[in-house]
C-alpha cells in the first residue's frame, strides 16, 4: 500500500477502513460478540476506534502468521464458554481490510455455515487465470468456469474450526485462509454468493479515488518598462505586469488553485514576495515547484481551466503555446488544461488597461 501505517487504519470516508469493516457486524442482530486481532503496537488505537461499538468484546495481539492471529482471536472469543455452547456457536472470520462488506453477504455465510459447518463467500473469476507449470518455462489456462475468488467473512461451526486449526498446527500445515485449514482437516466447504464490491484493500489502486477542487485569483498592474509574460509566454506589448517575480498573473492564479485544492494554503505562503530568491523569477519555475509539492502528497492534476481577464493586447493567437507551456511544465496532456481570455467590455481596471486579472479552477485526484 505504501502508506505510513497499516492499511486497516487508513482513513476511509468519515472513519477508517477498520471501523467500516466492523460496523456491519456490530449492527447485525445475529452477531453477539466481536474480537479484533491486530498488531501489538496497534491495540490501543484499535480499542479507541471501536470504543463506541458495543459488541466489541476485546482487542488482542495477533501472531507471526495469519493462522496464529486467527487462533488468538478464536481463543479469546471462546474463552470461558461451556463446551456445549461452544459446539453450538458459529464463528465468522473477517479481514479488517475489507470495508465494503454487506449484511447480505454476512448472513448468507452464517446460514450456510450453520447448515453445513463451513462456508465462504466467493465471486466468479472475471479474468482468465493462467497457471505456471513448476520448473518449466510455460503455462496453461485454467478453465474459468470452475474458478472463484474467495472473500471473507468465512463462517464455521466453532468446534469444527477449532478442531481443524489444532490439526493443522500439529501437522505443520499453513494456509492463506481458514477454509483451506478446514479443508485440510477433511471437512467440505460450501460456497455462498460474495459481492465484487467486497474487495480487499491491498494496493493503492484499491483505495477509493479522492477528488478536490480549488480556485485561484490574481491581479497585477500593467506598467511601462516591464515584459508581459502570460502562461510562460512573452507577449509583445507596450506594457508589462509589475511584480516581485515575472508577474505571470495567469500562472499565479493556477498555482493558487492547485495549492488550494491540495489544502496547502497559497503561493504567498510558499514563495513570499519578501524573499529575494524569488525576485524576477520565472513563474513557470514556481509552478514546477507546486507540481512537485502536490506529487509528494499523491495528487495528480485531472484538469485546470484558466481565464485571463484582459482588455488589451489580444491573446487568442497565443493560446495554443500557453496551453503547451503549462502542459509541459505540469507533465500532463494539453487536453487537461484550458486557457481562455475575456475582456470586461472596457469596464473596471482591466477594461481601462490598468492591469490584468486571472482566475483558475482545477480538479485534483488521488487514490485514498
Ligand atoms: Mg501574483
Amino acid at each position: 500500500m505504501g502508506a505510513n501505517r497499516p492499511k486497516q487504519f487508513l482513513p476511509l470516508g468519515a472513519s477508517t477502513v477498520l471501523q467500516q469493516a466492523i460496523i456491519p457486524f456490530n449492527q447485525l442482530p445475529a452477531v453477539d460478540e466481536i474480537v479484533i486481532v491486530t498488531g501489538e503496537e496497534e491495540i490501543a488505537l484499535a480499542r479507541q476506534l471501536c470504543a463506541d461499538m458495543e459488541k466489541v468484546k476485546d482487542v488482542v495481539a495477533g501472531g507471526a502468521e495469519r493462522q496464529d492471529s486467527v487462533y488468538a482471536g478464536l481463543m479469546r472469543a471462546t474463552k470461558g464458554l461451556e463446551q456445549t455452547v461452544l459446539e453450538d456457536s458459529l464463528v465468522l472470520i473477517h479481514d479488517g481490510a475489507r470495508p465494503y462488506i454487506s449484511a447480505q453477504v454476512i448472513m448468507d455465510v452464517l446460514c450456510a455455515a450453520a447448515e453445513t459447518g463451513a462456508a465462504v463467500p466467493t465471486v466468479p473469476c472475471k479474468d482468465t487465470v493462467r497457471q505456471r507449470i513448476d520448473g518449466q518455462n510455460h503455462s496453461r489456462t485454467l478453465d474459468r468456469q470452475h474458478l472463484f475468488q474467495v472473500q471473507t467473512p468465512q463462517g464455521f461451526q466453532t468446534g469444527l474450526l477449532l478442531h481443524a486449526m489444532k490439526k493443522a498446527m500439529a501437522e505443520g500445515f499453513t494456509a492463506t485462509d481458514d477454509a483451506s485449514v478446514v479443508e485440510f482437516a477433511g471437512y467440505p466447504v460450501t460456497m455462498t454468493a460474495g459481492n465484487y464490491a467486497n474487495r480487499k484493500l491491498t494496493t493503492k489502486e484499491d483505495l477509493p479515488m479522492e477528488w478536490r477542487t480549488g480556485s485561484g485569483f490574481d491581479v497585477h498592474r500593467l506598467v511601462e518598462g516591464r515584459r508581459l509574460i502570460l502562461c510562460g509566454e512573452e507577449i509583445s506589448y507596450e506594457k508589462g505586469l509589475l511584480g516581485h517575480s515575472d508577474a505571470d498573473v495567469a500562472v499565479h492564479a493556477l498555482m493558487d488553485a492547485m495549492l488550494g485544492a491540495a489544502d496547502l494554503g497559497d503561493i504567498g505562503r510558499h514563495f513570499p514576495d519578501t524573499d529575494p530568491a524569488y525576485a524576477g523569477i520565472s513563474s513557470m519555475k514556481l509552478l514546477a515547484a507546486v507540481r512537485d509539492k502536490l506529487q509528494e502528497r499523491g495528487w495528480r492534476l485531472s484538469n485546470a481551466d484558466v481565464t485571463i481577464i484582459c482588455q488589451r493586447p489580444k491573446l487568442s493567437a497565443h493560446m495554443p503555446i500557453m496551453v503547451q507551456n503549462l502542459a509541459a511544465c505540469l507533465d500532463i496532456s494539453p487536453d487537461q488544461i484550458n486557457v481562455k481570455a475575456t475582456t470586461t467590455e472596457k469596464l473596471g481596471f482591466t477594461g481601462r488597461g490598468e492591469g490584468i486579472a486571472a482566475e483558475a479552477v482545477c480538479l485534483l485526484c488521488r487514490n485514498g
